[in-house]
């Protein structure tokens, strides 16, 4: 807690006079005013009212290894001390970021041998797709430029990032560059009608496939996807889609991307969203799990054979970031990478994901709010609905699941609302008593939104 409530009050004051916060609408902002987070612990967070909220986010699905991580805290200090930075542009290298390169490429699936690192998520799609670019223009295919995504994917928010999620709202403000695409989500609840899942996964891949004949397959570079779409509200495509995804990509000579800033490192109960659905990219994008937040890092792996003709026939690539390789951040990202592995974190997810899934079902399962929890490791979702047996969603869509958020923080519980659906992906440290914690929590606002939604909900 603040020492002084009037630090609080000025905080919040000067918040909204300096303060230009990211994806805001600043008029509700300071009306309601700023929440000031103080401190974290584990799964909890400290607001500056001395509530304890348990963070049912790991921050944004980064803090894979929890809060406090002394371990985190020194080997950020140490390296520090001794190199706290240099470049890695001028023929020089630094040994955190050799070391997490070859980290990378051991337990990235076969073939992605090779790392470039950059600060975000963003900036990591944006190498990758230029990356993409390059490569084809380099094997004499210079029309190959198009990029294909998915409606509701997420691929970060410089303008690239923005074109190549599907994301209507930012299209609408300066993100749609030319040449993107985007093509149906596999999203099965929302958008599978009569199909069944696995029909629907195969339907879902052949729209990519369509989109490619379509834009003449000489002319699209990749395709770019989430091995499950996070921000777009946690779409689990069927068993059937990747596969087909894999094949489309390979018959059509079209490089495939998987965007792995959420899914990476263990959150999926896997190492990687690709080992879980069996995806065979040819350039990686990672970011917030590889450091469990501490500090900035991403990095996009490319395969050998995309590498091959960057590094032989590209000559110069015209690319990179003053913060490419930081030396700090590669030594924190190895450090927490040791603790994923040390702690069991991988398989603790898979094994945590069942129990939360299985106790939010006998808690909220029978809600008639509730059309389907759904959810692999720890990021899941639960699907709110104004009728259960149709899968009908609200009239006004996104205000239920605005309310449900709002209770769910009231009540000391963050989740998302994406629509109406309430995603979660907790640290994957997350433990039993922790989970029960987060059921009871996710039960009493769900409850209470039903109750304030009740005459629009089928019985
Ligand atoms: N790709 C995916 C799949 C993401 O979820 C995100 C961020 N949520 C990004 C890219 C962008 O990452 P950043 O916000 O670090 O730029």
């Amino acid at each position: 807690m603040l020492d002084d409530i009037n630090a609080a009050a000025t905080l919040q004051a000067l918040d909204a006079a300096y303060h230009f916060h990211p994806f805001t609408d600043h008029k509700d902002l300071h009306a309601r005013g700023v929440k000031v987070i103080t401190s974290a612990e584990g799964v909890f967070l400290h607001d500056d009212k001395g509530n304890k909220i348990l963070d049912g986010m790991a921050g944004l699905w980064c803090v894979a290894a929890g809060y406090g991580r002394q371990e985190l805290v020194e080997a950020a200090a140490t390296q520090m001390a001794k190199l706290p930075y240099y470049n890695t542009f001028f023929k020089t290298t630094n040994e955190p970021a050799v070391r997490l390169a070859q980290r990378l490429a051991q337990i990235t699936p076969e073939g992605l041998n090779h790392a470039f690192f950059a600060c975000s998520g963003s900036e990591a799609v944006d190498s990758a797709l230029r990356t993409a670019r390059v490569y084809w223009q380099t094997k004499g295919k210079p029309n190959k430029k198009i990029i294909i995504g998915r409606e509701y994917g997420y691929h970060g928010s410089t303008t690239l990032g923005a074109s190549a999620g599907g994301m209507a709202d930012m299209h609408r403000q300066a993100g749609d560059m030319p040449n993107f695409a985007h093509v149906l989500p596999p999203y099965w609840y929302g958008k599978g009608g009569q199909m069944s899942p696995e029909e629907f996964g195969i339907y879902a891949a052949r729209e990519v496939e369509k989109k490619i004949h379509e834009l003449g397959a000489e002319n699209v570079a990749a395709f770019i996807g989430e091995p499950i779409q996070g921000a777009g509200g946690v779409l689990i495509p069927p068993e059937t889609y990747w596969p087909e995804i894999n094949r489309i990509c390979k018959e059509n000579d079209i490089l495939l991307i998987a965007d792995e800033v959420i899914c990476g490192f263990g959150r999926t109960g896997k190492m990687f969203g690709s080992d879980y659905f069996g995806i065979k990219p040819d350039m990686m994008t990672m970011a917030k799990g590889i450091t469990s937040g501490y500090v900035p890092l991403s990095a996009v792996m490319l395969h050998d054979r995309v590498a091959e003709v960057m590094i032989n026939d590209a000559g110069e690539y015209y690319h990179g970031f003053t913060y490419s390789g930081h030396p700090v951040s590669c030594a924190v990202a190895l450090k927490n990478l040791e603790l994923i592995e040390n702690e069991g974190l991988v398989a603790a997810a898979e094994a945590k994901g069942h129990i939360l899934r299985a106790k939010l079902a006998e808690a909220v399962g029978d809600s008639p709010l509730v059309g389907e929890i759904r959810g692999v490791g720890l990021i899941g979702a639960i699907e709110l609905t104004a009728d259960k047996r149709t899968r009908k969603g609200f009239a006004k869509k996104g205000r239920t699941g605005t309310i449900c958020r709002d209770l769910f923080i009231e009540n000391g519980l963050i989740m998302r609302a994406v629509g109406d659906t309430m995603v979660f992906a907790p640290p994957l440290t997350i433990t039993e008593s922790e989970i029960d914690t987060m059921v009871a929590l996710a039960k009493k606002s769900i409850d209470q939104t039903y109750e304030n939604v009740k005459s629009e909900v089928a019985s």
